[in-house]
């Protein structure tokens, strides 16, 4: 078990891989999907969690069934909400998922159609590989009922990240696309071939010449490792 002081000194990175995973075993679970709690949990530990104990990872999980049950959504079957928890714990989760919604900049696919229960609306899921993470964004409706709504994809997530400005050069992107959009290329900062993630944290909005750049240049690993200094949100994981 995990000690008070343990849980008070939670980074707010921290938290927040918390509260990605934890919306993406939801949208598992409410899209009628199998996961393991168990890998789930040992996958947090191998990366952003890696200071954390698995059961202090579970208790986490249950605090944030907690909050998702204040706030009038469905949690995870399997995370019973924890009692006796600490107001600031709250209080810093339910900034987390507000700041979800802000960090949403596209918007919203599905309909606002007021609902007590969790709607999921996702455009299509070619396979578990693009489960994103962290892109389910609650909302406000008019009826003050929230709910959690829109799943966009990974590459649409870290295109409005970019705000329009290559992640690795840091200049704007050379054109438009045919959508009047600036044009980048997104890149698996650890290429999916050697088993990196199709997550937002592994993936980056690259410029033409930034990309061919991490695949074909003489210092393409250095220029890859500039990355994740550069990209708030990346995260090197040793097995991702
Ligand atoms: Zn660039
Ligand atoms: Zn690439």
């Amino acid at each position: 078990m995990d000690t008070a002081k343990e849980r008070s000194g939670w980074s707010d990175d921290e938290l927040e891989a918390s509260v990605d995973a934890y919306l993406k075993m939801l949208r598992l679970e409410q899209s009628g999907q199998t996961f393991k709690k168990k890998l789930e949990n040992q996958l947090l530990r191998e990366g952003p969690l890696i200071k954390r104990s698995a059961s202090s990872v579970e208790y986490r999980m249950q605090n944030i069934s907690t909050v998702m049950e204040q706030l009038g959504f469905k949690r995870i079957t399997g995370y019973v909400s924890a009692k006796n928890l600490g107001t600031g714990v709250i209080k810093r989760i339910k900034e987390i998922l507000a700041r979800k919604d802000t960090d949403a900049l596209h918007k919203n696919i599905g309909q606002a159609t007021p609902s007590l229960s969790l709607q999921l609306v996702d455009a299509h899921q070619p396979h578990m590989r693009d489960a994103p993470l962290g892109i389910l964004s609650p909302k406000r409706t008019s009826s003050t009922v929230m709910r959690l709504s829109r799943a966009i994809s990974v590459k649409k997530w870290v295109l409005a990240r970019s705000q329009g400005i290559c992640e690795g050069c840091g200049q704007p992107a050379p054109f438009l696309n045919e959508k009047n959009e600036p044009f980048f290329e997104v890149h698996h900062v650890k290429h999916l071939v050697d088993g990196g993630a199709d997550s937002t944290w592994n993936t980056v909005a690259l410029c033409p010449n930034c990309h061919r750049r991490c695949h074909n240049s003489i210092d393409k690993h250095d220029f890859t490792k500039s990355l994740y200094s550069k990209v708030k949100g990346l995260i090197e994981k040793p097995n991702n």
